[in-house]
């Protein structure tokens, strides 16, 4: 039957702002534990994520460009790369990944976020 459209993009949109925060912030010179925590996230999170064709498209995405958890550079690339090609699947306009820095911030006190309150 026919899902909801708009509930689904709203979701969406939500996901990706946490799933772009946290590797915004993840650290630039992660540990060998803090390296899993973030690989088991992103796998868990293909899992559970709860609109079924999405999780499977993204489960094949992962098996294609596995994450990138070296440092917060190549963490959040990735995850603009695999945003990326959700974006071109749904016919979606490509997004500069040169913005993400500024673009995901976290308001933390403790990172040194530009702007952040
Ligand atoms: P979104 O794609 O939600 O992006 C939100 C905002 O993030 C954009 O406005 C832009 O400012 C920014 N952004 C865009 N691209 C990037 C990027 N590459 N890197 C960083 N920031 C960016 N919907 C489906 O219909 N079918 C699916 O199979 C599907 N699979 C999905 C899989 C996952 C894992 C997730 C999280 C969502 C999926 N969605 C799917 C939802 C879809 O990706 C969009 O979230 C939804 O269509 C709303 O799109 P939007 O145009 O508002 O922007």
């Amino acid at each position: 039957h026919l899902g909801n459209e708009t509930i689904k993009a709203e979701l969406g949109r939500a996901s990706w702002k946490l799933f772009h925060t946290i590797l915004a912030r993840y650290p630039e010179k992660p540990t060998a534990e803090e390296r899993e925590a973030l690989s088991s996230y992103i796998y868990l999170f293909s899992r559970v994520y709860p609109c079924g064709e999405c999780a499977s498209h993204f489960q094949k995405l992962l098996k294609k460009f596995p994450p990138q958890t070296s440092s917060r550079i190549a963490a959040s690339q990735w995850g603009c790369h695999v945003h990326n090609q959700v974006n071109s699947r749904l016919g979606k306009k490509i997004f500069d990944c040169g913005t993400i820095a500024e673009k995901y911030q976290c308001g933390c006190v403790d990172d040194g976020d530009v702007g952040a309150t």
